[in-house]
């Protein structure tokens, strides 16, 4: 799991990227908030 240091979304400093779907070989990661669980970025589809 990897943090990022981000302050444009929410007033909190750290981030981590959740995957929010996986399907056969797919799987969908966001980038969230660890605080408030706000979505910092597109969701992104890497296969
Ligand atoms: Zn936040």
């Amino acid at each position: 799991m990897e943090d990022f240091s981000i302050t444009e979304v929410c007033a909190h400093d750290i981030a981590k990227i959740k995957v929010i779907a996986s399907v056969a070989t797919c799987e969908t990661t966001v980038l969230v908030c660890t605080e408030c669980g706000e979505h910092l970025s597109e969701p992104k589809t890497e296969c």
